[in-house]
């Protein structure tokens, strides 16, 4: 298994339903190493409701990106806590150039960086949305056909109910497309010019996947 010697900062690009989070989870599990999913922590803000959660709600509902102070705000003070010190998994931040800069300013060189991109065609990303379910306790993705529930509208590994997001409705979907394709696909430019970079195909089996994104973590180790 992969023997990270720096903090290993695993970043997760692509569009909303390429599978970063499922992809996530089952990584941070393999790795000992937390996934941290800025979309997690705002929907976490606002079901607590607290000043940030209020805020961002509307940006959510609307499928716009929450502003950046915010969300580096947010970032910064999760990837300070004690178990990010071995490293940790990004899934849906950074979402803008300006959040990428802002980012590595503060991180420096001190850490091991990978970045993958996660990529599906935006017909595939509708259509999947739309059977998506998410656990209401603790935020893990189902689809009702690729990774359906062992029982019922309950969660796997919580018993908690599933829900359906509601940014998971189709005209939302697009919106959020439109704003991935404008604001953050130009991450793809930006971390492809750095050494740890690959594109993952994402239209194939979750297993296939994950075999494919731990090898390249093999090699990155190396
Ligand atoms: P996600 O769960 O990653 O699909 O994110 C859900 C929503 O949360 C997005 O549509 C944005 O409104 C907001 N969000 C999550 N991460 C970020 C981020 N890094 N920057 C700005 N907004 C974000």
């Amino acid at each position: 298994m992969l023997q990270a010697q720096a903090t290993l900062v695993l970043i997760l690009l692509g569009p909303p339903g390429a599978g970063k989070g499922t992809q996530a989870g089952i990584l941070a599990k393999t790795l000992q190493i937390p996934h941290i999913s800025t979309g997690d922590l705002l929907r976490l803000n606002v079901k607590g409701e607290t000043s940030l959660g209020k805020e961002a709600q509307g940006y959510m509902n609307g499928g716009k990106l929450v502003p950046d102070d915010l969300i580096l705000d947010m970032l910064f003070d999760r990837v300070g806590a004690p178990d990010c010190e071995k490293g940790y998994i990004l899934d849906g931040f950074p979402r803008t150039l300006a959040q990428a800069e802002a980012y590595h300013k503060r991180l420096g060189n001190d850490v091991k960086l990978a970045a993958l991109n996660l990529e599906l065609s935006d017909d595939v990303i509708v259509e999947r949305l739309e059977k998506r379910f998410v656990c209401s306790g603790c935020s893990a993705p189902y689809h009702l056909i690729t990774s359906p529930p062992q029982k019922e509208g309950s969660c796997d590994r919580c018993n908690s109910p599933l829900v359906k997001r509601t940014d998971d409705d189709e005209k939302v979907v697009r919106k959020r497309l439109a704003v991935y394709h404008s604001q953050t696909a130009p991450l793809i430019t930006y971390y492809s010019k750095g050494q740890s970079f690959k594109g993952v195909s994402c239209n194939r089996p979750i297993n296939d996947i994950l075999e494919e994104i731990l090898d390249y973590l093999q090699e990155v180790a190396r």
